[in-house]
């Protein structure tokens, strides 16, 4: 199956809670698995105006879904969670990018792989060092070792926040 790298973003709506919703969902679309998860990075947000900090993390996932397929399967999720607080928490509670598909490179309209800011975020690329292959170069850019080294982690922090899913608290034994 191809390996595909997901970067998550959340800025609003309690973004761990965010992330690891995506990541629940993403792990039950059609012939899809989760396959690996990075750590969770905190960083200021880039843009106008006071932000709250965004939290980070990249996943990978076996599909056999097409890269289109995969992308509106994304937005559907993007959707679903953020127009379910869309009214109290804006729109941008869930932000989903695919970075890698596989070796393919790709640039269509709506489409553009490898991801082209990936190179410039550090957001996405050292979370993407927790789980990428150290010796597989990233298709069209070369080592992530070399990104990484023009890339500084300025405003990164490692999060103690993990995309664990939180257990649900076993129940009381009936009486
Ligand atoms: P954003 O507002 O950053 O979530 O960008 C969403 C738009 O980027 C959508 O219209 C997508 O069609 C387009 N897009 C292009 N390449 C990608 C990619 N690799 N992953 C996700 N969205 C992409």
């Amino acid at each position: 199956m191809p390996a595909a790298w997901i970067a998550l973003g959340s800025n609003l709506g309690e973004p761990a809670v965010q992330l690891r919703a995506a990541v629940n969902a993403i792990g039950l679309l059609a012939q899809t698995r989760v396959t690996a998860r990075s750590g969770v990075f905190a960083s200021s947000a880039v843009g106008p105006g006071q932000q709250p900090n965004y939290l980070n993390a990249v996943i990978c996932v076996a599909t056999e879904l097409g890269p289109l397929d995969l992308l509106d399967a994304l937005q559907a999720i993007e959707q679903a969670q953020g127009r379910e607080r869309s009214v109290r928490w804006g729109p941008r509670t869930l932000d989903l990018d695919i970075l890698l598909y596989g070796e393919q490179q790709i640039r269509s309209t709506r489409l553009q792989v490898p991801h082209p800011a990936m190179a410039q975020r550090h957001f996405v690329l050292y979370p993407l060092a927790d789980i990428y292959p150290g010796d597989q170069p990233l298709p069209g850019l070369g080592s992530l070792a070399n990104l990484l080294a023009q890339c500084p982690a300025v405003g990164l922090t490692r999060s103690t926040v993990t995309l664990d899913y939180d257990l649900p608290h076993p129940r009381e034994p009936l009486t």
